[in-house]
């Protein structure tokens, strides 16, 4: 029997997802509350069991297609000299794409046989005898047998079956800002990265040889500026940088012209279930770990797992959301851990917890070390098998 499924986000989870449970015979759309596919984000790195999955989902040759081929990240003091060198491997994996290139591959990949609904979203869920009756924003009212909420760090879908974010986010205590810059730096497949003291840059060549990727990380209480609109994210910038050294004040201009200008608070997720009923989350909805915790590839390795333990299960849901549970919560908490630790090396907070890190990272890129580094970089994506399921549509 084909069981119907509503996906909400079209981000990575939502579509891989969709791609998954085709494969297993069920029909899918995605709601997505933007008006298009998203284009924004940095770059997002696979490495290990989860490149094995790209090739699964024969999206291996064109996410290729589209790597970032970046060389060695430099990490600079405030003179703007080398401090220690960070290898390619560590930071961009076995393959690096931008998260916006990857979106589009995996709406591409999927369009055909998924109902993509944009501009809108779940806002309400009611579960009956065999389904679950969804309201939405603007559409009319429908009916699934089960519900996906794949819709982020701020998903809507958890908000309404599980409750306010709040009582599931764990604050890492900084605040990033991405967008595309000129690049002025000359940069060509290499990065930069810049600490001041609780406010640090990292630039990155792009794939347009043109433009730089930024990203920005500075210190504060995530309370302290709420949800601020576009002009209120640029006014923040502006006070948080103010007076920084090296080739800030340059990249800072480049703000206000910026298309893709992302800002949020970075924290956790962590919830003591991931489904309730009939309705289950995926990928940062469940288990956001912030930067470093392999929150693409595990999202993509969730949506694999859960559509194929539906099918295993023969549509038992209850027994589906268990065995996936099981599979994915141990490779969550190690992707937490790894992002609980990101604060010390993207934002140091004083002159002396900088200095700490550059002699520590000194060591660790050292060729006595380096197999720490690989180890690190591996932990994350390593720490869930990918294992196939057998499929009942051909893909
Ligand atoms: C614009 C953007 C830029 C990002 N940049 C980076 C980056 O630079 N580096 C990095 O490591 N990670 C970045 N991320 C997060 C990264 O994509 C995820 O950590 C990871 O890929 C897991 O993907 P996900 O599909 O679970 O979440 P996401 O990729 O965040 O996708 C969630 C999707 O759900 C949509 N959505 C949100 N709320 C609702 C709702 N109520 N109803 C319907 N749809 C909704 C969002 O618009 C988005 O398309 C970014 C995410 C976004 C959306």
């Amino acid at each position: 029997m084909t069981r119907t499924v509503l996906v909400s986000g079209a981000g990575v989870a939502g579509p891989s997802a969709a791609y998954w449970l085709h494969r297993h015979g069920c029909s899918v759309t995605v709601v997505e509350a933007a008006a298009a596919l998203r284009p924004g984000g940095q770059a997002v790195d696979f490495r290990g069991e989860q490149v094995k999955l790209l090739g699964a989902m024969g999206i291996a040759d064109e996410v290729r297609a589209h790597e970032t081929a970046m060389g060695d990240q430099l990490v600079l003091d405030r003179a703007g000299r080398t401090a220690f060198t960070v290898p390619a491997r560590f930071i961009s994996g076995e393959v690096e794409v931008l998260r916006g290139d990857l979106a589009r591959i995996l709406h591409d990949r999927t369009r055909d046989y998924t109902e993509y609904v944009f501009g809108d979203r779940v806002t309400g869920l009611a579960e009956t005898a065999d389904g679950v009756r969804v309201t939405f924003r603007h559409g009319a009212p429908r009916e699934f047998d089960l519900v996906v909420g794949a819709d982020g760090v701020h998903s809507g879908v958890r908000a309404v079956a599980f409750g306010p974010e709040t009582a599931f986010r764990r604050e890492l205590g900084y605040h990033f800002a991405g967008f595309t810059a000129p690049n002025h730096l000359g940069l060509d497949h290499s990065g930069l990265v810049y600490s001041e003291p609780g406010r640090s840059a990292m630039v990155a060549s792009n794939r347009e040889p043109g433009t730089v990727s930024v990203g920005l990380f500075f210190r504060g209480d995530p309370r302290g500026y709420g949800r601020p609109d576009r002009r209120r994210q640029q006014e923040l910038l502006a006070e948080v940088y103010a007076g920084s050294g090296w080739e800030i004040p340059r990249l800072m201009r480049a703000v206000p012209d910026a298309v893709d200008l992302y800002f949020d608070t970075v924290g956790q997720i962590r919830l003591d279930r991931w489904s309730s009923g009939r309705v289950v989350l995926l990928g940062d909805a469940a288990w956001c770990a912030g930067p470093g915790g392999s929150g693409t590839g595990l999202a993509m390795m969730g949506a694999q797992i859960l559509a194929g333990e539906l099918a295993a299960a023969g549509g038992d849901h209850e027994t589906a959301f268990a065995r996936y549970e099981r599979r994915l919560r141990k490779p969550a908490r190690v992707g937490h851990k790894n992002g609980a630790g990101s604060a010390g090396f993207l934002v140091p907070a004083t002159p002396r917890a900088i200095g700490n890190r550059n002699r520590g990272y000194r060591m660790m890129t050292g060729p006595v070390s380096g197999k720490l580094l690989d180890h690190l970089g591996y932990r994350a994506a390593n720490a869930v098998r990918y294992r196939e399921y057998r499929d009942r549509v051909a893909s």
